[in-house]
């Protein structure tokens, strides 16, 4: 924990840097990486003992016979993980302190990966109909002060039947690393309370902006009723992974992606990213399951 704390601590400058960027930064960044390194716990990684999910294979999906998938580009349809009999064994937060995790612990052979998509700046109605015909599970990570503007969008992406949620990422995306406790947790609880307000629920998952955190945050996340701070082991760019090691998606990897349009996608819409995406995550022969279903 000696050697977590000082990796933290001389990264606060560089995680500063951040700040300049907008929405969460176009990458997975060294600090970021760091910043994961330093917080994860080594039971996090695979177990051979993590329960496999129910019987269930390629032939065993929703999407099946669905013809969907051509409208949006895509050569086959989407395979989804059903909902796992058990979750999986997480590490569990210090006492006070949210849980952080970035893989979900499943087994080796389980190709399961999980979507999540960011800040909620770009509200493309076309997104909302892709989404809708794939049946894509998202878990959601909404930063008020881009994505207040029509949170009827989000609603709409949470309720289109695919188990979609919401979930927090601040009210205004500061770097939480450079705030005193009193100053992350009212970034943290006030995006709760408004969340709570709109959507008429506390979410359990949080993400700090840009994958920055300490003990403040985790502490100040579970004063506000969260019980997971959420990162990532791959993020989506324009057109290909950022992967936070190696060069493939790995079991239970969580993925970044980001409510972007054409501005910052140069001039690639919401769909075509995420169409790209999908083509990559289909290519490496994974499934998508719902986050909430393992966590
Ligand atoms: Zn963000």
């Amino acid at each position: 924990m000696k050697y977590a704390r000082r990796l933290v601590a001389g990264t606060l400058t560089a995680g500063a840097l951040a700040l300049s960027l907008t929405g969460c930064g176009n990458s997975v960044d060294p600090i970021e990486r760091l910043g994961r390194k330093a917080a994860s716990d080594p039971g996090a990684s695979a177990s051979p003992s993590a329960p496999a999910p129910a019987a269930s294979g390629p032939s065993a999906t929703p999407a099946q016979g669905d013809q969907a998938y051509r409208k949006w580009g895509l050569t086959a349809p989407v395979q989804y993980a059903p909902k796992p009999d058990r979750k999986p064994q997480l590490p569990k937060g210090a006492p006070g302190k949210a849980a952080v995790v970035d893989r979900i612990p499943v087994a080796p052979t389980d190709k399961v990966v999980f979507l999540t998509f960011d800040d909620g700046a770009e509200k493309d109605p076309e997104f909302l109909k892709m989404a809708a015909d794939l049946k894509l599970p998202i878990s959601m990570f909404l930063t008020d002060n881009v994505a207040a503007s029509d949170y009827g969008h989000f609603e709409k992406l949470r309720d289109n039947g695919s188990g979609s949620t919401v979930n927090n990422h601040t009210l205004t995306h500061p770097n939480l690393r450079t705030l005193p406790f009193a100053a992350q947790k009212k970034e943290i609880c006030g995006q709760q309370e408004r969340l709570e307000k709109r959507f008429g629920k506390r979410p359990p998952l949080f993400r700090p902006p840009f994958g920055n955190y300490n003990d403040d945050t985790l502490k100040a996340a579970s004063e506000c009723g969260i019980s997971s701070v959420v990162l990532w082991r791959a993020s989506m760019q324009i057109n290909d992974f950022q992967y936070a090691e190696g060069s493939a998606l790995k079991p239970g990897d969580i993925i970044l992606a980001h409510f972007r349009g054409p501005s910052e996608l140069k001039g690639k819409t919401e769909t075509q990213m995420t169409a790209r995406m999908l083509q990559h995550i289909q290519e490496q022969g994974y499934r998508i399951g719902l986050l909430e279903d393992y966590l």
